[in-house]
Order: structure tokens, then sequence, then C-alpha cells
């Protein structure tokens, strides 16, 4: 279980970005954290897995911890050794290299003779990489590229999977294709997955959970049924005001 409480992150010692914040994702769930642009939801994610320290921002106050052990001061490489991947914002390619470069730039904490098993998981997940693997990644559509990152994601193994806006500027019918992927995931592989999303309806449609974040704070919690029927939800982020 993923346990993050109080946490409160500053960009430059100056911007606050996460006042206070606190929420769990349990094991085998699908958790959604949805909430405004700047509402500091990608922040969560980068405080989670190491990126923010120490350069860019810093955790000032509060815990993470993951199965009991604190998460918080180790680099991201010993994060993803702890079973926690991410697939940032924007997918972050290395756009030069092929699909399968890619792949494996995620596979380096496997043991070498795991490497080959771990494609043909990403490639059963999602065909078409399989179909583009010796394709050089830039030129791929953006729903192939969002496959992509999250199968270099999935090649280090992760029981965590932080995952921001995946949906973010791709085709409804990739959209479909993607959040099948996710809730498969989770039901058939049993990964535990921390979705940030703007489309609520679409991240509660696969959610076991939700948080709403606003301003830097966690403003209300609880499982699908009930953030779809409470009023501000839909005004604020179903757009049925
Ligand atoms: P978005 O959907 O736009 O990514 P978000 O909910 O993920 O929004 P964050 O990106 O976590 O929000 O940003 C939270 C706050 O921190 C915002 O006020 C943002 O402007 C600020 N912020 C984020 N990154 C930085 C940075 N590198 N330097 C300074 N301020 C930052």
């Amino acid at each position: 279980m993923l346990t993050i409480t109080n946490l409160q992150v500053y960009y430059d010692r100056a911007v606050e970005a996460l006042r206070d914040a606190s929420l769990e994702v349990r094991p085998g769930q699908i958790v959604a954290l949805l909430g405004s642009n700047g509402a500091g939801k990608s922040t969560v994610l980068k405080s989670v897995c190491g990126v923010l320290y120490p350069e860019d921002g810093e955790i000032l106050g509060g815990t993470i911890t993951h199965d009991g052990i604190s998460l918080t001061g180790f680099a991201p490489h010993e994060i993803v050794r702890r079973g926690i991947a991410q697939v940032p914002e924007g997918r972050r390619l290395f756009d030069k290299l092929t699909v399968e470069e890619n792949l494996l730039m995620g596979g380096y904490s496997r043991p070498a003779g795991e490497v080959s098993a771990g494609l043909d998981q990403v490639f059963a997940l999602f065909p078409a990489v399989k179909q583009h693997r010796t394709r050089v990644s830039g030129y791929l559509s953006g729903g192939q590229q969002q496959m992509v990152a999250i199968g270099r994601a999935l090649m280090a193994r992760p029981r965590l999977l932080l995952l921001d806006e995946p949906s973010l500027g791709l085709a409804p019918q990739i959209i479909a294709e993607i959040f099948e992927a996710i809730r498969r995931l989770r039901d058939e592989q049993g990964v535990t997955v921390l979705l940030v999303e703007q489309n609520a309806q679409l991240a509660l449609s696969v959610a076991n959970y939700g948080y709403i974040m606003e301003r830097g704070r966690v403003v209300l919690d609880g499982e699908p049924a009930k953030l779809l029927s409470n009023e501000d939800v839909k005004e604020f982020y179903l757009g049925m005001g």
C-alpha cells in the first residue's frame, strides 16, 4: 500500500504546490487523482517517484511510505527497484531510439534472462507496439507513443504504476484501448495504479476509488459512485452543472 500523509511540497521554496495532501492507494486497485490544472496532481506523482528531489521542487513536510517503508530521499532508480514505475506526462520517450530500445531502457533493472519475457508481456498487452517494435519512436502517433511509454514502465515489473494524464491529446478510440489495457493490468496482473487524469468521467469509469484535489489539497474522496453523484463534482469536473 502507498500512503501519503500531510505532504507539503514547494517549488523554489516559494510556490506551495502541495499542502497537507494525504491519500492512500490500496493494493490491486486503480485510484484516480482528479482536479483542475495546477491542483498539484503531477506534484504528487513526482514526489512518490523521487524526481522532485533535489533540483526541482522540495518536500518540506509529510511522509510517503510504500508497504510501510519510507520513500522520501531516495533516488528515482532506487524507487523503481522498490516496485514503483512512472509514466510521465508527455510520455518522454527517447525519440531517436526504436520502440524496442525504449522498452529495453525501462527493463534495465530486470535480470537479463527475464527481459524477453517482459517484452512479450508488453506486446501481448499492446499488439500495436509489437507491430512497430523496430520503428523509431519519434515517428509514431501519440497513441502509439503512449502505449510505448506504458510498456517501458511495465518493463520494470512495477507493483505500483503511476500514470500522468495518459489520455492527453489522444483520439477516443485510442483512449479506450489504453484504458482497457490499464484495467487488464489491474484485473489480470494485480498491478496497482495511481492515475492522474483531467478526464474525470473516464478515470472514474475504471477506478476503485478517487481523490479530488484543489490548490494543493485533497478536498474530496470516495468511491466512483459517490464522486459521480456529488453536485460539485458534476458541476466542475463532469460539465453537468
Ligand atoms: P496539470 O494538470 O496542469 O499538470 P497538476 O494538478 O498536475 O496540473 P502540478 O503540475 O502538480 O499540478 O502543479 C502544482 C503547482 O505547482 C502549480 O501551481 C504549478 O504552477 C506549480 N509548479 C509545478 N511545477 C513547477 C516547477 N517546476 N516550478 C515552479 N512551480 C511549479
